[in-house]
């Protein structure tokens, strides 16, 4: 018997119907719902939410009190109270109850796995989590799909747009680079040139920045702000931050802003200065909210003497990352490092937005994956609250990205587990057990690779040539193969099909590479292929997987697999 409170929360009420559903479906009983007056205490009995039955098994335990997103599942007895933070703690809990208890996993938006039994063993649960990151978003296409399963992946994003009823969602006002959208030009220009940025002796608007020591801009400026906020219900992150310009962001050179900088020893100063005061104005008449402001490109270096506000959150990018290395140690990162470690010193509260995809093309493989979690252990351990991990949010296919959306969300929610056990129980359970072992092999291959090469992996690499070799391809194509021929079920077998086409575009793409490589070696690789029918195959994998873009783009009408196909043309056929 499953207990709500008598009046139960919307996201409480939902917890109560996933937990029935998932509790039916694994026992193939009808579990009964009950609001706690209706309740038969004789019984053993599973409490969700608040209720005042919760509060007389757990005395100790005040939802109200816990940490945001915080959960408890806990046994009392002969029962099981899931409870948690109001917003949407219930419902994490009672996830969590399903997969730590039950033994559910739900491997992407549509595909999941539930063992069946007739008699469930629960084992006693003390679980009392709140993760360091109250932002969790995960930026994959599947991710965003549905918000029960962004909800069981434990992400609250901007993006995720999840109804109230599966917890909300971390509401963004503006999403960096906002300048511009609080103070128009086309508004203000003609009258007050004065608050743009001077540059070589002229005020402008044309790609530039906004005057930060300009009072009178400031109060305009922070007019604009509140009043935006009055009409705009339910904001927890307002973005007051840089506009996108070039390399040194054309900010101002004026005899006042530069002075700022030079006391502060950084262009970030004039704006932690500014946003701080527009900060203290908007605390006092919407204390819940966040002001995020960014640390990028002109600005990442910190300020020497003013310390960002309680409200303020400052957002790194890792943009510059190479993540063939950890940021926490590697070489290639010393400068990226300093920088987040120095904020992480003046700042309570950070924000990273984070690349984990190759954003030149979704489709070639990218041995990112053995940083990713030491990379959000940095990030937390560095005073971040709120982590955007941008990933393939356009494209289905890609580099294993159900698995990064489910691993990336898990460390996100609890950066001490294993990332290593995930991976593995994700190639277990989602490509089956005959094909697990080569598929490890696989990724240990790549990493390997990444790292021995030394190479610097950006987020925007061309191909493959910088770290796999072909005597590497091969290796890889050959695991990849083994996976596939080891597996009889026909929707594992496709699952793998679809995680080849990373291989299969580099090989096509790099095609050159490859018969010099024959050339110097006898003429044999286990790789040759035919060139028209690798191709035409490669075509048709992407249409069977539905690849309808290969890297963001937002050209309007754009057509990436004509693209593609022309593109491997050229590679293929044209010498
Ligand atoms: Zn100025």
């Amino acid at each position: 018997m499953i207990v709500l409170p008598d009046m139960p929360s919307p996201v409480e009420a939902t917890a109560a119907n996933e937990l029935k559903k998932h509790l039916d479906e694994v026992t193939n009983a009808s579990f009964i719902i009950v609001n706690e007056s209706e309740a038969d205490t004789s019984v053993p009995l599973l409490v969700v939410g608040n209720s005042e039955l919760a509060k007389s098994l757990l005395p100790s335990v005040d939802a109200n009190q816990l940490s945001y997103d915080g959960i408890v599942v806990e046994t009392v007895g002969k029962n099981i109270v899931m409870l948690g933070h109001p917003t949407r703690g219930t419902l994490y809990a009672v996830n969590t109850f399903l997969e730590e208890a039950v033994g559910i996993r739900w491997w992407t938006s549509t595909e999941s796995y539930i063992p069946k039994t007739k008699t469930l063993k629960v084992p006693s649960m003390h679980i009392y989590q709140a993760p360091d990151l109250i932002y969790r978003e995960a930026f994959y296409k599947d991710a965003l799909k549905d918000e029960a399963f962004a909800a069981r992946m434990k992400c609250n994003g901007d993006f995720s747009k999840i109804s109230p009823v599966y917890g909300g969602y971390h509401k963004f006002q503006y999403f960096v680079h906002s300048f511009y959208n609080i103070l128009p030009p086309q508004d203000y220009f003609d009258n007050h040139p004065e608050w743009y940025s001077l540059i070589d002796g002229e005020r402008t608007s044309h790609h530039a920045q906004i005057c930060l020591s300009n009072d009178a801009m400031r109060e305009e400026f922070t007019e604009n702000v509140l009043n935006t906020l009055r009409v705009t219900p339910g904001v927890d992150f307002i973005s007051i931050s840089q506009n996108d310009s070039a390399e040194d962001g054309r900010s101002c050179q004026c005899d006042a802003c530069q002075a700022i900088v030079k006391e502060e020893d950084s262009e970030s100063g004039p704006v932690i200065r500014f946003v701080n005061a527009v900060a203290e104005e908007i605390e006092k008449e919407f204390p819940e909210v966040w002001v995020e402001t960014l640390a990028y490109r002109y600005t990442r270096t910190a300020p020497l003497k003013v310390k960002p506000r309680e409200n303020v959150v400052v957002r790194l990018c890792t943009i510059e990352c190479s993540f063939s290395e950890p940021l926490r140690d590697g070489e290639q990162n010393k400068a990226l490092r300093d920088d987040i470690e120095a904020w992480s010193k003046i700042a309570d509260h950070l924000f990273v937005w984070d690349y984990v995809t190759n954003f030149v093309s979704y489709m070639l493989p990218h041995p990112n994956l053995h940083v990713l979690a030491d990379n959000i252990r940095f990030f937390i351990d560095n005073n971040t609250i709120g982590l955007f991990e941008q990933g393939d949010v356009y494209c289905d296919a890609g580099d294993f990205v159900r698995m990064r959306n489910w691993v990336i969300s898990r460390l996100m929610w609890n950066p001490d587990l294993d990332e290593n056990k995930l991976i593995e129980e994700f190639l277990t359970g989602y490509y089956g057990e005959n094909a697990a072992p080569y598929l490890l092999q696989y990724w240990n291959l790549m990493t390997s690779r990444a790292k021995e090469s030394n190479v610097y992996l950006s987020c925007y690499m061309g191909d493959t040539s910088g770290w796999l070799s072909i005597p590497a391809y091969e290796e890889s194509a050959s695991l990849m193969a083994k996976a596939i021929e080891a597996t009889t079920d026909e929707t594992l077998k496709k699952r793998l099909r679809r995680e080849e086409i990373p291989l299969k575009f580099a090989r096509l793409l790099e095609n050159e590479r490859f018969e010099a490589y024959e050339q110097n070696n006898d003429n044999t690789t286990s790789v040759s292929i035919n060139k028209e029918e690798a191709l035409s195959e490669f075509m048709s994998l992407l249409e069977e997987f539905n690849v309808t873009m290969i890297r963001e783009d937002f050209t309007p009408n754009a057509n990436h697999v004509e693209w593609t196909e022309q593109l491997l043309k050229n590679k293929l056929f044209t010498r």
